[in-house]
């Protein structure tokens, strides 16, 4: 990976993406992939998948396999199921990146917090909107089997030496940003956390921007 200066004229793709609302867009092969964390404490929750080819994506368990870390941070290199690198993260002013948390849903909604939650805005929903609205996958449709373990970029989930996982407040600070290069044309598919009953979002979901450049 040769890591290019960034610059406003080598962007090729931005936007800001609302409190709580989905993402979709294709990264190409080649490309840097830069999350802006633009008002600080906000999880991004994010999947990869082989833009050719749906039934190759973001592998959790290889990821964490290959690199020996269950955090990801620079230098780490986000792997498939297939074990082929995806994208290798190259800058990141964060500092940590949890793999492990998973996406929020209503079932999750209803046990961590109370059954009054369940109707609340989740991730899982969130992906399942932007899957429904994009024409990307019209030849072989995505459906929810399809949503495997996410990326939680900017949530800190610090495993305890017994083995439990914390949702700790957010180390991440207004403007902190991850960026990626892409090793092959990927399919990003991200919520921008809606989650109120947590720290992850500082209890106040806020915007992130996305910003692809080459
Ligand atoms: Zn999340
Ligand atoms: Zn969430």
């Amino acid at each position: 990976m040769n890591k290019q200066f960034f610059t406003e004229n080598r962007v090729v793709y931005r936007a800001v993406v609302a409190a709580g609302d989905p993402w979709m867009y294709e990264v190409k092969a080649g490309q840097y992939f830069r999350i802006v964390d633009l008002e600080g404490n906000q999880a991004v929750d994010t999947l990869f998948y082989n833009a050719q080819d749906h039934s190759e994506r973001y592998s959790a368990t290889d990821t964490i396999r290959e690199q020996g870390n269950i955090y990801l941070t620079t230098g780490s290199v986000l792997q498939s199921n297939l074990i082929n690198p995806m994208l290798t993260i190259v800058d990141d002013t964060c500092g940590r990146h949890d793999t492990i948390g998973g996406a929020c849903s209503a079932e999750s909604n209803t046990v961590r917090y109370a059954i009054e939650k369940r109707s609340m805005h989740s991730c899982r929903d969130s992906f399942l909107t932007a899957l429904g609205k994009c024409s990307c996958n019209h030849d072989k449709p995505m459906t929810k089997a399809d949503l495997s373990s996410n990326i939680n970029f900017f949530m800190n989930v610090p495993v305890s030496p017994d083995g439990h996982l914390d949702f700790d407040d957010g180390i991440s600070a207004p403007g902190r940003y991850v960026e990626m290069q892409a090793h092959m044309d990927v399919l990003v598919l991200v919520s921008n956390c809606p989650q109120l009953n947590n720290p992850c979002n500082g209890y106040n979901p806020t915007p992130v921007e996305m910003i692809i450049w080459q």
